[in-house]
């Protein structure tokens, strides 16, 4: 059965990483925090390396791309015109009885028989209280009378307060029904839950010393208001021309209703958010005559000069369509080159009823979690919703002139110019619509935006890219882990767990160990090569217990390669393997020897 054995799985990898540091609950010693985690000194190296690697992919080799780091606390507005107080603010439905919360939309459906009453009477005072509750008993425990006695007698905690001890009392007006299929009952306590009521996931909290409501803020949700936010003032300082992104990554809070499945739906967590601004298809089409299809993008693969990954190279005929395909083909790529294999992951295209209103497309960028195929990213096309709020809520202006442009449409025949100019019209009179503007006003605003398109001005669309650091560590540490068996000291075969994260991403790169402790001369040349290595990798040095043990502690910390300094090192076996050492790979077992004057060129080839 699959089920046990994955949480049999999840079991094992929560137990390891607690045992090897990865990470810990939270305010441990005081009960812990439910949804908040921390990353010990193996998970925060992790975490680390995820976060240099998509830097490096999504900035540092690009031209098109420069970074932000902004505040976690921002303007109360920012949330009104992004609309998040809206998003954020999840349907969620209460147990009367023990106060547990869940989200609407996350209930299994339940089938049993509903057991519902009008109140309850105590017979011994003859006081009543008229208080309508409905209990499920779930189907299959139906003939079980203690079962049902015992939510019964559950529920009346719902009543006690007001009429005394809960054993005395009498449940009146029975009636007795059954459900197939319901979200109705809570799935812990059975009880009939409240109807859905908005919850906001936001954290609150106030600037300054008076705590009133003119100094209410809110920690962030996301890492992505502050891009549009600051997007005039990066324009004008980078020297950049849409198309072009501004990346970002940083602490993002949710209050979740149910944190669950370990660190893959916290209340604090990381993000990494790509906002990468386009023209609009219109000017697009105006410039370069026409809009590629989707098919011309993996059509323009090129070698990039980062990598030896074919890339498709940016054309200035894309349109949405094709930034946004070819975006979900860079994350999955970078996703393979941090060792998350293509067969891990799944693409989920929203469908049409699923899109947020100003979202043409969105994938969700799935991998298969032990506890199921989840979401790791989201990529979604989204218009010129977002610049468009923030100039409606700010008053400052979000577009660009683009004299491209500008020369283009001068040289567009009259039937041309109509046509881009009337879709450009719809385009931003349908915004406008959508946010409640008055029929009037909307034709007058579009219109006016529509003319600003002639004169080459335009706000710019936006392609999203937006990944969760702590689910992509959680993915990467499932996806590492093996068992497998090999021997020990003896000869013996025993369970082998090796963590065998990519190169790239694992915490140590190399660990060295002198083959004894107590034989100076080999102490000494450990260290040499310790010290020798240190500048360019994380080492762990570690000289405790027999050579195998010391591999196995390292298998299960990811630590790709191992180097063992041993007598031959010091020339005792003859002068063609003096200062050579042996080089154990993690996950072949396989041993090599290799000249120390040649280990930093050769292990930085395989940890970069
Ligand atoms: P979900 O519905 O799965 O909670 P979402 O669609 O609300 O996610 P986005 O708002 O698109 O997520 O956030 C982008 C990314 O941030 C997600 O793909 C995920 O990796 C990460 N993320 C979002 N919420 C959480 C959370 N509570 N804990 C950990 N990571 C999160």
């Amino acid at each position: 059965m699959a089920e046990p054995k994955e949480n049999v799985l999840m079991e094992k990898i929560v137990s390891l990483c607690k045992r090897r540091g990865f990470i810990y609950q939270s305010s441990e010693i005081y009960g812990g925090i439910n949804g908040f985690w921390d990353y010990g000194p193996l998970g925060a190296e992790l975490k680390r390396n995820v976060k240099d690697l998509w830097w490096r992919a999504m900035v540092h080799t690009r031209e098109d791309v420069v970074g932000l780091g902004a505040t976690i606390i921002m303007a109360a507005q920012n949330g009104k015109a992004s609309g998040k107080f809206d998003t954020f603010a999840d349907l969620m439905r209460e147990c009367p009885l023990t106060k547990k919360r869940v989200r609407a939309d996350q209930v299994e459906t339940q089938g049993g028989t509903v057991f519902r009453y009008t109140g309850a009477r105590s017979p011994t005072t003859g006081w009543a209280v008229e208080k309508a509750f409905a209990v499920l008993e779930p189907k299959g425990e139906r003939h079980d009378p203690a079962r049902k006695k015992a939510r019964q007698f559950y529920a009346l905690g719902l009543l006690d307060k007001a009429l005394g001890s809960a054993d005395t009392l009498e449940l009146l007006g029975e009636t007795i029904s059954k459900v197939t299929s319901s979200t109705d009952f809570h799935p812990e306590s059975g009880v009939e839950m409240t109807e859905p009521r908005p919850f906001n996931l936001m954290f609150k909290t106030y600037v300054g010393p008076v705590a009133d409501e003119e100094n209410v803020a809110y920690l962030r949700p996301e890492t992505a208001q502050a891009i549009f936010a600051q997007f005039k003032n990066v324009l004008e300082t980078s020297r950049q021309k849409v198309p072009f992104g501004i990346a970002q990554t940083g602490k993002a809070f949710r209050n979740e209703v149910t944190p669950r499945n370990y660190t893959f739906l916290s209340r604090e967590f990381e993000q990494m958010e790509l906002e990468f601004f386009i023209k609009p298809d219109e000017a697009v089409e105006a410039i370069c005559g026409r809009v590629a299809s989707v098919a011309e993008v993996s059509a323009a693969n090129i070698q990039h000069p980062a990598s030896n990954i074919q890339h498709p190279m940016p054309r200035p005929e894309w349109g949405w369509e094709a930034w946004h395909t070819y975006w979900v083909e860079e994350r999955i790529r970078f996703y393979e080159s941090i060792g998350l294999p293509r067969a891990t992951l799944e693409e989920y295209w929203q469908k049409p009823d699923e899109l947020a209103h100003y979202a043409r497309a969105t994938v969700d960028i799935l991998f298969k979690f032990p506890f199921g195929t989840q979401e790791l990213e989201g990529i979604a096309a989204r218009s010129d919703f977002d610049l468009s709020q923030h100039e409606r809520f700010s008053g400052k202006q979000m577009g660009v002139f683009d004299e491209d442009l500008r020369i283009a449409w001068g040289k567009l025949e009259e039937a041309q110019r109509q046509k881009l100019w009337q879709r450009y019209y719809d385009a931003r009179h349908r915004y406008l619509t959508k946010l409640g503007v008055a029929a009037e006003q909307a034709a007058k605003e579009a219109k006016e935006d529509a003319d600003g398109l002639a004169k080459g001005q335009y706000i710019p669309h936006v392609i999203e890219p937006s990944a969760g650091v702590d689910r992509l560590i959680l993915a990467l540490i499932a996806n590492a882990y093996t068992e497998d068996q090999a021997p020990d000291e003896k000869g013996k075969m025993e369970t082998r767990v090796v963590m065998k994260f990519h190169p790239r991403v694992a915490p140590i790169k190399v660990a060295v160990f002198p083959l004894l402790r107590n034989k100076p001369d080999l102490v000494k040349k450990a260290r040499e090569v310790r010290d020798l290595l240190l500048p360019h990798m994380t080492v762990f040095y570690d000289d405790a217990g027999a050579i195998g043990r010391r591999y196995r502690r390292q298998d299960e910390a990811g630590t790709p390669f191992g180097l063992t300094i041993d007598f031959e090192t010091l020339g005792e076996a003859g002068p063609e393997l003096k200062d050579t050492v042996t080089l154990r790979d993690r996950d072949t077992m396989q041993q090599t020897r290799v000249k120390i004057g040649e280990l930093v060129t050769l292990l930085l080839s395989k940890v970069r």
